[in-house]
């Protein structure tokens, strides 16, 4: 296969179980007291949108950040956490998609100007990020991280600098960014939230008994006991204090572009997001999948775990016993880059193990949430009829992958999707499964219950809803054009 389209070359890197990896996630917290010990909770609840870095930025006298290498459990400790002293303050955990994986480009980005100190934790991806890195050059801006984040909080110092409103300046900053973001913004002691026009990344409101929470997915205020409120509109600007919130929108544009992967893949089964409850859009993915591709079959088993609900979903509609087959090995930590295909197979095997008990003999269901490059499908369907396995029938949550993703995910070159330019029974034979069947696109909105045009599909169809060069735009010209 080879891409016509994309002139990207970077290869992209996926989890163990050959998933994209998304970038990051945010939490910013106001209160009466301490913040540093409930954004610590907050972010071990997000873990699973960023396993690289993690870092927290307060406010006391000054922005106080600490950051750190690996997982939150392991940057943050009593010791660390008690240094960390303020009664507001952001964190983030980070997957790098852009820049570099080190702690250079970990966040927070703190940087200090005339307007005082401000910290940044950024989930997204800016499309125009070069243009705007040059440009502050150009004006004699040196950076110190290779990050878009960081060109976003130096477009917004200056911004600051210039207007000497927060608020204002935030919506300046959204009328040149093109692309992905929710992020939180610490400046001094007050705490800042937006989301991108098209709402492309979460970001939802939650209350605690001595203040305000914002964060990428709900499951952060599970985490500290916060209450839900509402998600973060696409557009809006916040200033969030401990007497309340100050909301204020971006133009609303004629349509909002949700990722539809948090619901197949990404957020959290207990997350809810933008009102729907992760869980129930892939339970009704599966059930779906089992109404549109009956098999007779003795078993429906899930790739553990992103195939789980979609698979519970699958075995309530058709009937068919849900069981595991396939146990995770949850101890071996991933590696991100995983040079030979060898080494990837192997990793596979030790990542997942049948249990030749259960599928010896049987006919089964797989189900999993989606396939990017496939060689983890196809060694997962070796490794199931190895262990005996009459037939293996592949269900998946969502209609394939075909082209990259500008917004945060880590896939930026079309060769390696197994779906591109390929036929379904092609890619079965290439699986080795004996059926394939792939969600179909209107069951995909049926199942999220949002209307088609208020979600990116962009990797499912190359059609994307903001501009970038050399690909096609979906509905309108410019960002700024929308009213
Ligand atoms: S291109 Fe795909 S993964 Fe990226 S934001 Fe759009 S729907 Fe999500």
């Amino acid at each position: 296969m080879k891409s016509t389209k994309s002139k990207v070359n970077a290869c992209y890197h996926l989890s163990y179980e050959g998933k994209f990896l998304d970038h990051c996630g945010v939490v910013g917290i106001v209160a009466d007291s301490q913040v540093s010990p409930l954004i610590y909770q907050s972010l071990r609840a997000l873990q699973h949108r960023g396993q690289e870095a993690a870092g927290i930025a307060v406010f006391s006298e000054a922005v106080a950040c600490s950051k750190g290498m690996g997982l939150v459990h392991d940057v943050f400790n009593e010791e660390t956490l008690n240094a960390l002293k303020g009664k507001a303050g952001i964190g983030h955990v980070r997957y790098s998609t852009t820049g570099s994986s080190s702690l250079q480009n970990a966040q927070p980005v703190v940087v200090s100007s005339s307007a005082g100190d401000l910290a940044l934790g950024h989930n997204g991806d800016i499309a125009n990020t070069k243009a705007l890195r040059e440009d502050l050059k150009e004006k004699g801006w040196a950076f110190i991280t290779t990050t878009d984040s960081e060109v976003i909080i130096r477009l917004l110092a200056n911004e600051i600098v210039a207007t000497d409103d927060i608020i204002r300046s935030m919506k300046n900053l959204m009328r040149m960014l093109v692309g992905s973001y929710s992020f939180t913004l610490l400046a001094n002691n007050r705490l800042f939230a937006a989301r991108d026009p098209l709402g492309i990344k979460p970001l939802c409101i939650g209350k605690l008994d001595n203040g305000y929470v914002v964060a990428s997915e709900s499951v952060a205020f599970d985490a500290i006991g916060a209450e839900f409120i509402r998600d973060v509109m696409p557009g809006e600007v916040l200033e969030l204090s401990k007497a309340g919130i100050r909301s204020s929108h971006y133009p609303k544009p004629k349509h909002q572009a949700h990722c539809m992967f948090e619901w197949v893949y990404f957020a959290r089964a207990d997350s809810v997001m933008d009102g729907k409850l992760v869980y129930d859009v892939r339970w009704r993915i599966g059930k779906c999948l089992a109404t549109d591709y009956p098999v007779e079959a003795d078993l429906v088993i899930p790739v553990p775990d992103s195939g789980r609900t979609h698979a519970l979903g699958y075995s309530a509609a058709s009937g068919i016993p849900y069981t595991e087959g396939l146990i995770k090995n949850r101890y071996v930590w991933r590696t991100f880059i995983m040079p030979k295909q060898l080494v990837r197979k192997q990793d596979v095997r030790l990542k997942m193990n049948p249990i030749r008990y259960i599928v010896e003999g049987k006919r089964l269901v797989l189900v999993d949430d989606s396939i990017v490059r496939g060689n983890t499908m196809e060694r997962i369907v070796a490794i199931l009829k190895d262990a005996g396995a009459r037939e293996v029938h592949v269900r998946i949550g969502c209609p394939p992958i075909i082209a990259p993703c500008y917004f945060g995910i880590d896939m930026k070159t079309r060769d390696q999707f197994i779906a591109c330019e390929r036929t379904i029974p092609d890619i079965a034979k290439t699986l080795g499964a004996d059926s394939l069947g792939y969600l179909n696109f209107e069951r995909l909105w049926e199942c999220i219950g949002l209307n088609k045009n208020d979600l990116c599909l962009g990797c499912l169809t190359g059609e994307y809803p903001v501009e970038i060069p050399g690909e096609k735009l979906r509905f309108q010209k410019r960002i700024e054009g929308f009213q």
